[in-house]
């Protein structure tokens, strides 16, 4: 059993199919389509041995496809000692819904080794990673077509280039090999802005909540992101994006920040980036200058605040802790970090989620855009750029000469800059994430027996999957 809800006896598994259920049965989705698409298609476990510092160790990992309507079936690779197999089912689970309600047009799958990333150096790790790709590869859980992984919590852009390095040693011929993972170095076909892409989209996110009055009033908010108080929980990837971006350019107050070895908690606001430079050099946030420490992290986590942001692990809002929650709005960058049990206690408090499957779906969504240009060898905005700034400096001219006056320089650099590839991506991202809120808000308020944004999330994502089902039949 998973240790997402150790009170209640909830595996994490359950706890997204209790949800999930809820949703079915508001739908009255026939009994037998409900099963098929909760259930997990295929999950391989493999043991491998290495051999570090003259010692044979042996490494247990998973992948699981949860679903393949469409492929290939997509979600990321974690190494983490919390790694098992349900957990990794869960997660893949997840991803299924998460495409479904984005619109990205691929399955749900999942991948994790029990390792501590920390116990071993870089090349030790470079060595165990490319094993794991090729048990991967061989047993055909690794491919551009089928089956794509991503970085996620204790992977990053170094061990994707591994991971793509190996399957093209394996697969010389297959001429879409650096597609069969995303999240890779831009050197090595990565796309410019899928590291931050997570953190990005939770920023997306929330901006288009704020945009939505009714709803912001709803949740006990006043109008407006800027000035609302921010705990972030987990200054890795998601969080310190999350965290930078919203402080920085949306004028959000980060008032505490939990990490692995406590919190750290200033009201006037921190510094999310001197946060992170003393975490690169410290391995955590005690010690950190310009805030107050307590070593007691979970304890913050119900703290008055506006927002909550867990964006670390799955399972930290529970049975225990749901009923002291403050917050008035829970964005879950994190995957899974409120359980079953507790969902239904916040709910009863009138607490607002913004649920995981949406949220953190800003990754999915670049490594979308990536996985298309890699099939299609060629960077977004490489053949179109020089050609819109050709025509906008004609459109400035044009202006200039019938007004017989200049275009003000701010508007003139704006319509003689072509598109490059970040400005595409986040455009993209952009247009992703709000589409998806507004097609969640307005789900949950044209039937009254949805109220909350997780129920509507998972109707949109059930409808789709359903119809899926339906549309190319089961034999
Ligand atoms: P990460 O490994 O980069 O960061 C996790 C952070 O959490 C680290 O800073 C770690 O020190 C911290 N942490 C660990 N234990 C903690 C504790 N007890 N309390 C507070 N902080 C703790 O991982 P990540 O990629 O940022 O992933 C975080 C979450 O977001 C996971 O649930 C993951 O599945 C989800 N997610 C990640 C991505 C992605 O693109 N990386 C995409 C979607 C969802």
């Amino acid at each position: 059993m998973s240790k997402h809800d150790e009170s209640s006896g909830l595996s994490f598994r359950q706890s997204v199919d209790h949800m999930v259920d809820r949703a079915i049965q508001i739908m009255n989705l026939d009994a037998g389509i409900a099963n098929a698409i909760k259930a997990c298609a295929s999950v391989l476990q493999v043991t491998f041995p290495v051999k570090i510092k003259g010692e044979i160790k042996s490494f247990t990992g998973w992948r699981a496809v949860h679903s393949i309507h469409r492929l290939p079936s997509k979600g990321g690779i974690r190494y983490a000692t919390s790694v098992d197999q349900m957990e990794i089912e869960a997660l893949a689970a997840l991803m299924t819904y998460k495409c479904a309600i984005v619109d990205v047009p691929f399955g749900g799958s999942k991948g994790g080794l029990f390792i501590n990333p920390n116990d071993y150096t870089r090349d030790e790790m470079q060595k165990i990673t490319r094993r794991f790709a090729r048990e991967l590869a061989e047993k055909g859980f690794l491919n551009p077509a089928t089956n794509v992984p991503a970085p996620d919590m204790g992977t990053g852009q170094r061990e994707m280039a591994w991971i793509a390095d190996t399957y093209k040693h394996l697969n010389p011929d297959d001429i879409n090999h650096v597609a069969c993972v995303t999240g890779k170095p831009v050197a090595h076909g990565g796309i410019r802005g899928r590291t931050e892409a997570t953190g990005r989209g939770v920023q997306y996110a929330l901006r288009e909540f704020f945009r939505h009055f009714d709803e912001v009033k709803k949740a006990g908010l006043k109008d407006g992101l800027a000035g609302k108080r921010v705990i972030i929980q987990g200054l890795g990837n998601v969080g310190y994006f999350a965290a930078k971006f919203l402080s920085e350019e949306d004028d959000v107050k980060i008032i505490a920040i939990i990490e692995h070895d406590g919190v750290i908690m200033n009201d006037e606001g921190i510094q999310v980036d001197q946060v992170h430079y003393h975490k690169s050099e410290t391995g955590g946030v005690k010690g950190f200058a310009g805030a107050k420490y307590s070593p007691d992290g979970a304890k913050a986590l119900e703290l008055e605040c506006d927002i909550l942001i867990p964006a670390a692990l799955e399972g930290v809002i529970n049975e225990d802790n749901a009923k002291n929650i403050k917050a008035k709005l829970i964005a879950e960058a994190a995957n899974g970090p409120v359980t079953y049990e507790a969902d239904c206690i916040l709910r009863e408090k009138g607490v607002t989620i913004l649920p995981d499957a949406f949220m953190n779906a800003g990754g999915v969504i670049v490594s979308y855009f990536e996985w298309i240009r890699n099939l299609t060898h060629i960077r977004f905005g490489r053949l179109e750029r020089r050609f819109d700034e050709a025509r906008g400096q004609h459109i400035v001219t044009a202006l200039e000469t019938m007004n017989n006056a200049p275009v003000p320089d701010w508007i003139k650099e704006e319509l003689v800059r072509g598109a490059d590839e970040f400005d595409l991506v986040r455009s993209g991202l952009d247009d992703s994430m709000r589409l998806a809120l507004q097609d969640i808000i307005d789900t949950r308020n044209r039937d009254n027996k949805i109220d909350d944004y997780r129920t509507a999330s998972y109707v949109i994502a059930l409808n789709k999957l359903s119809r899926s089902y339906i549309d190319i039949g089961v034999y």
